[in-house]
């Protein structure tokens, strides 16, 4: 006889370790350019996950298939346990995931507040404006700038304070830190770790695997469309010069 409160357990107990996110053999498109080639790998809910890999291994068309934001894709895409690979990506969003691409898509001719309350809220338990500007002060001080009269790292602050008003608690970061100078670099580090702390999950791709080090849990090595290694942080001195022959560093 099955023992209902013994299965209950063992249910929540499953669940709770099925990846948040799981992609498998994820192919990708942009026309007739056939650009992924089977993506493989997983994020569980609380992790940090980084992307890493040389210039046009495939890292943001990774993030956009995961989005649907591309012409085409095929195989299997799971959040929260549900095939997506079929959904919209407005559909998508509204399941509570967030994509913050590598160009940012500040409004220029909008200010920081325009642009914040910009993007509809897909969920509950999104970040009010004062809990962003808690996160981000230098945004608070520019609240009525335009966006053309943001730094880089503003720009950024921004692009990410937007994505988290919005209720997603799974967080794609596409190299957040890309021509930022060090001292924002830091912050962007000390922005995710709290993000991660309060429960957030988030994949980031990086070129800059100094800072990656700094938050990541795990690393996944994408090469032509393809993950073709992974390892947790605690494995990585040990896997050091693999690492600087994928990376060509
Ligand atoms: P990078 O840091 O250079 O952006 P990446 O790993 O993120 O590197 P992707 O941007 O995913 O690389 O690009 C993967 C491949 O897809 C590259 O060969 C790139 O030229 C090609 N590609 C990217 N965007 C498009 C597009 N809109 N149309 C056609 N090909 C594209």
């Amino acid at each position: 006889m099955v023992d209902v409160q013994t299965s209950d357990a063992v249910r929540t107990k499953s669940a709770s370790l099925a990846p948040l996110l799981s992609v498998q053999n994820l192919e990708a498109w942009y026309g007739e350019s056939h650009i992924l080639h089977g993506v493989d790998f997983d994020v569980k809910a609380g992790e940090v996950v980084t992307l890493l890999g040389r210039n046009g291994a495939g890292k943001t068309t990774t993030l956009k298939a995961v989005m649907g934001i591309i012409g085409k894709r095929s195989g299997s895409v799971r959040f929260e346990e549900r095939e997506i690979i079929r959904t919209s990506s407005d559909r998508i969003a509204r399941m509570g995931i967030a994509f913050c691409p590598e160009e940012r898509g500040i409004f220029a001719s909008l200010d920081v507040r325009e642009n914040l309350l910009l993007p509809p809220a897909v969920r509950n338990g999104g970040l009010s404006l004062d809990q962003i500007f808690e996160l981000f002060p230098n945004l608070r001080e520019r609240l009525a700038s335009q966006g053309t009269k943001l730094s880089g790292g503003e720009q950024q602050m921004l692009a990410i304070g937007r994505i988290l008003r919005t209720g997603a608690r799974f967080l794609m970061l596409d190299e957040p830190t890309e021509g930022l100078a060090p001292v924002i670099i830091q912050q962007i580090g000390h922005t995710i770790k709290r993000l991660k702390n309060e429960g957030f999950t988030i994949l980031l791709v990086e070129q800059n695997f100094r800072f990656a080090a700094t938050v990541a849990d795990r690393y996944y090595i994408v090469e032509h469309g393809r993950i073709i290694d992974g390892f947790a942080n605690a494995e990585l001195q040990s896997n050091m010069d693999k690492l600087h022959t994928y990376l060509g560093v």
